[in-house]
């Protein structure tokens, strides 16, 4: 299938918002869609990537996907054929697939109604976006707190649409985001938090995080889960700090196949 490019936003020289006229199929926040190209060294063959589908579904005018330009330490192969594309221009294009999506049940089919936490390093922040629209579209009454990482200011991607999420009357959202460079002059302006993402929820002197004291309430099991996305490095990390506090992943599964933290690492 083709998708054509009709929209495109640039945040940075290597970070943007792709728009595709695709006939929306059914997805769930959290999958991805794969894109290709032509191979650049075999004749006849498509390079193909997965990206994180950022549009939720309840959406149906196109699919948007949130993109870095991977630059270092040697150009992406995909990446550096995608970004001088604009719209009018094509890919290859497979409808959304991928199993981590946002849970409202346990494995033994009571419904899971604790908070969620979910924790976006750079474009790891692209599946929850979806899923902060699409459970606001849904009227969840589940607690959920956004926390997204990234270098500089102007990599907090999807911003403006999470500061308004927060505003939503009836919706019990909350956007905290963490700037890791924050001596640098290009984040002269930032006044919020700083470091890495997981520090976003790793307690401070006074034992609580950034994010328990938005929630007004020490994070359990019991009343808490988590969704981390992004690339291996800031899943580890986020994962690690996370199962210090005793929750665990679906390999730590509990007698009762209950589990707290959800990934998706980019590679
Ligand atoms: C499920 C899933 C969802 C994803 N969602 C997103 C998303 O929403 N947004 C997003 O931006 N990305 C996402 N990715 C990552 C994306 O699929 C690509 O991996 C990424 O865009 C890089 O592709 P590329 O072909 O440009 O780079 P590649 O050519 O595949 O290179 C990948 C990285 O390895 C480095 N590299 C390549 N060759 C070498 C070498 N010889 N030595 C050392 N380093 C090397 C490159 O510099 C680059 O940083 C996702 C990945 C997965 C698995």
């Amino acid at each position: 299938m083709k998708a054509k490019i009709i929209y495109r936003e640039d945040l940075t020289d290597s970070l943007s918002i792709f728009r595709f006229n695709v006939d929306v199929p059914d997805f769930k926040p959290g999958q991805f869609s794969t894109i290709g190209l032509p191979h650049p060294e075999k004749e006849g063959k498509i390079l193909w990537r997965p990206y994180s589908i950022s549009s939720n579904p309840e959406q149906k005018d196109y699919l948007e996907l949130y993109i870095r330009w991977a630059k270092w330490p040697v150009l992406g192969k995909f990446t550096t054929m995608l970004w001088p594309l604009g719209v009018g221009d094509e890919v290859e294009y497979k409808d959304p697939k991928g199993a981590f999506s946002i849970a409202h049940e346990f494995p033994d089919g009571t419904p899971d109604k604790r908070r969620i936490i979910l924790i976006g390093g750079g474009t790891g922040v692209a599946p929850f976006m979806s899923a902060a629209a699409s459970m606001f579209e849904h009227k969840t009454d589940r607690q959920i707190i956004l926390c997204h990482g990234v270098s500089y200011i102007n990599e907090l991607g999807y911003r403006d649409e999470l500061l308004a999420l927060e505003k939503e009357e009836g919706y019990d959202f909350k956007y905290l985001a963490s700037v890791s460079r924050p001596d640098e002059e290009a984040n002269a302006d930032w006044d919020g938090l700083t470091g890495r993402v997981e520090s976003i929820i790793q307690p401070g002197e006074d034992g609580w995080s950034a994010a328990e004291r938005a929630a007004g309430e020490k994070f359990t099991p019991d009343n808490t889960c988590f969704y981390i996305c992004g690339f291996g490095g800031t899943v580890d990390s986020v994962k690690e700090a996370v199962q210090a506090d005793g929750f665990v992943t679906k390999k730590e599964a509990r007698e009762d196949g209950s589990f707290d933290i959800r990934f998706e690492s980019y590679g």
